[in-house]
C-alpha cells in the first residue's frame, strides 16, 4: 500500500484535538496520519511530497447549498452586475447599465453564424438597473429575427425578445396569465415570471428540458469552478434526479480526473410523498465516493427580495402583499413523517419567518410519530428567523445553513424596500444561531451569487451591504466561527461530519491548497485568500491546469 505524505509550512486541521500540523500522510485516498514528520513516520515507508511546503494545507471546503447547474448557464451570456469568474478562471465584467448589458448580448449574436439559433443570457438583476423590467423592444433592438431569452438572477424570471414570444405562440393580444404581464399595446412585455410562464418560451430560446438540471458538459465546468475556490464537497440543492440525469452524475463524477464529491439532492417535485420517499431512499444506495445521494428538498415559499416569501405579521415594508406557499402545510407533516420512518434527510427552503415557523411546528408534529435523536433537518436560507424560533429549532434538533451573501447583494433592498430597518439587522442571525446552540453553515447558492465559501465566510463576519453599511452588528460571528461554518459545518448539515470537514485521521483526504492562512488574515481580508487548488480524495487538482 503507498502512503504519500504531504508537507506544508502549516496544516490547518480544524481538529480541536490538534489545530496545527507540518505533515499528513494518505493512503487510499484516505488521511492516515497527522502531525509532525517523526509522528507520521511511524506508519512505515512513504514517498515524501513537498510540493506544498510553502503553501497552508486547509480542509477542502464544503458548499452547502449550490445548484451545479451553473455550468451549464456559462454557456450562455453572463448579463449580471457584478464582475464575475467563469469555470476557466477569465473574470466577466458586470454589465452596471442596462445599456452594457444589451451590448454584451450584441456582441455575443454578431459573433453567431447560424441566423435562426436562439441568443442565451443569464443572471440580469434588474434591482441594480433602476429596478425596471427588461423589454421586448431591449431585446429586439439586439435581434429581431433570432429568439432571444435572458434569465433572471433569481432564476424565476425570463426575459423574451418579439421573435422568442411569436414562436412561442404569444405575441398576441388577449394572453390572460398573471406571470405574463401586457403592455398599452395589449401584447405581452417580454417579462415571463415564473416556471409557468416561462416554460413555452424557455425551449425557444436554448433552454431546453429543465433549467435546474446541469448537462454532461456543466458538471465538468461546476467542478472546475469548485478547484477555484477550494471546494471538494459540493451541493445539487434542487435536482430532478430523473434515470438518464442519475446515470450521467454517476459517469462523469466517477471519470479519474473529476474533482469533487457531488451531493445531489431530490427536489419534491412530481411525486407525492409516498412516492417520493421510497425512490430516494433507492437513490441512496447508489451512493459513491463522489456522488452521495439520498437526501430530500422541500421548498415552503419562494424569495424575499421577489416579495414572494411569506413573511409574520407586519409583512412586507413597502406594503406589498405576503408571499406564496409552495407547499400545504398536510404535504410537508406527511413528507416529514414519512422521511423520518425511512432515516432520511430533508432540507427544507424557507425564506420569510412564516415559513420558518410552519417547518418548525410540522416537525414538532412529525417527531412525536415518529421520535428520532439525530436526524439532521436542515432549514435552507431561514432568513428572517429571530431568536425564538432558533430556540425552538436547537430543542428540535435542527440545523440551519443561513443564507450569508444575501446580506451583501441585497441587504441595502431589504433594509429599504422588503423588510425594513429592524428586520434587516436580524437576516441571516448567524451570532444568534450560534447562541442559541443551533448547528451553523452558510452559503452562495450558486448561481444566485457566485460559488466562494471564504467570500461566504467575509459576509457572515464583517456583514457589509454593497453600499458598504454594516448591517447587523450584533449578528457578526467570528473568523473561527465563519471557518467552522465553511468546513466541519457545512459537513454536519450533510451529515457528512464523520468524512469531510477536517483533516483528521480517518477522514477524506480533502485539502483546499491556500497560499496563506485565512486565520491569520483580518477579518475583512478573508475573502481575498489565495486558492493554489484542491486535493480531493488523495487526487492533487492545481486551479491553473484546470
Ligand atoms: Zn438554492
Amino acid at each position: 500500500m503507498k502512503t504519500t505524505v504531504y508537507s506544508a509550512k502549516n496544516i490547518v486541521t480544524m481538529n480541536a484535538q490538534k489545530p496545527d500540523a507540518s505533515h499528513v500522510a494518505v493512503r487510499d485516498g484516505r488521511i492516515l496520519a497527522v502531525g509532525s514528520s517523526d509522528e507520521v513516520a511511524t506508519w512505515g515507508p512513504y514517498e515524501l511530497d513537498e510540493q506544498f511546503a510553502d503553501k497552508v494545507l486547509f480542509p477542502g471546503l464544503v458548499e452547502g447549498h449550490a445548484h451545479t447547474m451553473e455550468g451549464t448557464l456559462w454557456r450562455y451570456v453572463y448579463c449580471g452586475y457584478f464582475d464575475r469568474m467563469d469555470p476557466s478562471g477569465t473574470t466577466h465584467r458586470g454589465n452596471t447599465s442596462i445599456d452594457a448589458v444589451l451590448e454584451a448580448l450584441k456582441a455575443a449574436e454578431a459573433k453567431m453564424d447560424d441566423p435562426d439559433s436562439p441568443l442565451t443570457g443569464w443572471q440580469l438583476d434588474p434591482i441594480y438597473l433602476d429596478n425596471k423590467p427588461v423589454t421586448r423592444a431591449q431585446l429586439d433592438n439586439v435581434s429581431a429575427t433570432r429568439p432571444i431569452g435572458v434569465l433572471n438572477a433569481s432564476g424565476h424570471i425570463l426575459y423574451a425578445n418579439s421573435k422568442a414570444l411569436e414562436l412561442a405562440s404569444l405575441l398576441k393580444k388577449g394572453v390572460n396569465h398573471p406571470g405574463i404581464p401586457l403592455g398599452a399595446d395589449g401584447l405581452p412585455t417580454g417579462e415571463l415570471k415564473g416556471p409557468d410562464a416561462m416554460a413555452p418560451v424557455s425551449v425557444h430560446v436554448g433552454m431546453s428540458g429543465s433549467i435546474a438540471d446541469v448537462d454532461e458538459r456543466g458538471l465538468r465546468d461546476f467542478a472546475r469552478l469548485c478547484v477555484r475556490t477550494g471546494v471538494t464537497t459540493v451541493t445539487d440543492l434542487a435536482a430532478k434526479l430523473d434515470p438518464d440525469s442519475v446515470d450521467m452524475m454517476l459517469r462523469v463524477t466517477g471519470e479519474p480526473s473529476f474533482p469533487a464529491c457531488v451531493v445531489p439532492l431530490r427536489f419534491f417535485l412530481g411525486l407525492s410523498p409516498k412516492e417520493l420517499v421510497p425512490e430516494v431512499a433507492r437513490l441512496k444506495k447508489l451512493s459513491t465516493d463522489r456522488l452521495s445521494l439520498g437526501r430530500i428538498k422541500l421548498v415552503a415559499d419562494g424569495s424575499i427580495q421577489g416579495y414572494s416569501a411569506r413573511l409574520r405579521w407586519p409583512g412586507y415594508h413597502n406594503g406589498a402583499p405576503n408571499g406564496l406557499w409552495y407547499v400545504t402545510p398536510e404535504q410537508m407533516l406527511e413528507l416529514y413523517e414519512l422521511a423520518l420512518e425511512a432515516g432520511l434527510q430533508i432540507h427544507t427552503h424557507t425564506n420569510g419567518d412564516q415559513a420558518t415557523q410552519l417547518a418548525i411546528e410540522k416537525l414538532e408534529l412529525a417527531l412525536r410519530k415518529h421520535p428520532s435523536n439525530d436526524h439532521r433537518f436542515v432549514l435552507q436560507h431561514c432568513q428572517l428567523a429571530d431568536r425564538a424560533q432558533f430556540t425552538h429549532m436547537a430543542a428540535l434538533g435542527m440545523s440551519v445553513n443561513l443564507f450569508a451573501n444575501h446580506q451583501f447583494y441585497w441587504g441595502d433592498e431589504h433594509y429599504t424596500l422588503t423588510v425594513g430597518p429592524d428586520r434587516a439587522l436580524r437576516m441571516n442571525a448567524a451570532r444568534t444561531a450560534l447562541d442559541c446552540g443551533v448547528p451553523l453553515a452558510v452559503h452562495s447558492d450558486a448561481p444566485i451569487t457566485p460559488l466562494g465559501p471564504f467570500f461566504t465566510a467575509w459576509c457572515a463576519v464583517n456583514r457589509l451591504t454593497r453600499s458598504g453599511r454594516v448591517q447587523g452588528e450584533h449578528e457578526k460571528i467570528t473568523v473561527d466561527e465563519a471557518l467552522w461554518a465553511i468546513t466541519m459545518g457545512a459537513a454536519h448539515s450533510l451529515h457528512m461530519d464523520g468524512l469531510v470537514g477536517s483533516i483528521e485521521v480517518g477522514k477524506r483526504a480533502d485539502f483546499a491548497v491556500l497560499e496563506s492562512d485565512p486565520r491569520a488574515a483580518n477579518p475583512e481580508e478573508i475573502k481575498d485568500v489565495e486558492i493554489w487548488g484542491t486535493v480531493q480524495g488523495g487526487r492533487v487538482f492545481a486551479a491553473a491546469d484546470v
